[in-house]
């Protein structure tokens, strides 16, 4: 992995490193959005459909939308990684490739705060692009699944998905980073933007009452953004939503009642299994 992304960083040329951004970004979409749908709407569809948020599935014709759109998104990343490249070679970029450079509190406290960092950049790029012009031109490809599927991590505008990466050049203008904080930001990023868009929630009831567990996003917490579009903008935390009012006032109580829902017997589900869906959660 050290060896790839030095090879990306430094000796590539610029189709070569466009077209391994792609192929890595895809692969790791293909493996990790596609084992989810695959995982939950296809294999445990029915044995996990009382954990399904909303009580509905998406049409092909959507789903094919999500991955066409999240595939666009990877050849938009691609083109930020040269640019990156570019800036790099202008002596534009903080960063540091050796660990005994700096000492190890450094890597942890610089690693938090480029978690730290994202978050914040998230919720506030995030929050401009639900202003109303914005929203029609850029964000709404990303609202079309009100229900999303997990194809749906990155099913973004073009514009939204140089955005959503321009925290990376930013932060490198002014905070020297090692490349494995990057790899741990890269990891959570995307669990996060999975689970966000899974449609299912996964945790215990308990969650969101914890008094630190509450402050960590759930799926749950996504969904109802795609469903309601006004609330919870957040990504890993859900602090800035509830600095600024933009908590949902019922998100513990829907987390709840997904995540309590008892499990049907085998053979409630094998009855079942012929029966339309369920209408939508209200
Ligand atoms: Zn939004
Ligand atoms: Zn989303």
């Amino acid at each position: 992995m050290g060896a790839l992304s030095q090879y990306i960083h430094t000796d590539a040329d610029h189709l070569t490193r466009w077209l391994l951004v792609f192929a890595i970004l895809s692969l790791r979409y293909v493996l990790m959005a596609g084992g989810a749908y695959l995982l939950f709407y296809v294999y445990k569809r029915r044995a996990w459909l009382h954990r399904k948020i909303q009580q509905k599935f998406p049409d092909k014709q959507h789903l094919k939308y999500e991955v066409m759109h999240s595939f666009l998104t990877f050849a938009v990343f691609g083109f930020m990684v040269i640019l990156g490249n570019l800036m790099r070679g202008q002596g534009w970029v903080a960063e540091y490739g050796n660990f005994a450079d700096r000492p190890l509190w450094y890597f942890i406290g610089s690693t938090v705060f480029l978690l730290l960092f994202h978050d914040t950049y998230f919720y506030w790029v995030h929050r401009a692009m639900h202003h109303r012009k914005v929203y029609m031109l850029v964000h709404r490809v990303h609202h079309n699944s009100n229900n999303p599927s997990p194809l749906a991590a990155f099913s973004f505008h073009p514009i939204e998905a140089v955005l959503e990466f321009s925290f990376i050049p930013l932060i490198h203008l002014f905070v020297p980073l090692h490349g494995a904080s990057f790899l741990i930001l890269s990891i959570t990023m995307i669990l996060f933007n999975i689970m966000g868009h899974l449609g299912y929630e996964t945790l215990p009831t308990w969650f969101v009452r914890h008094w630190f567990f509450k402050w960590i996003n759930t799926s749950t917490n996504h969904n109802m953004h795609h469903k309601y579009v006004s609330c919870n903008y957040g990504l890993y935390l859900n602090v800035w939503d509830r600095l600024m009012g933009t908590h949902h006032k019922k998100y513990e109580l829907i987390f709840e009642a997904v995540a309590g829902r008892p499990a049907p017997s085998i053979q409630q589900q094998e009855s079942t299994a012929e029966e339309p869906m369920p209408k939508q959660l209200a």
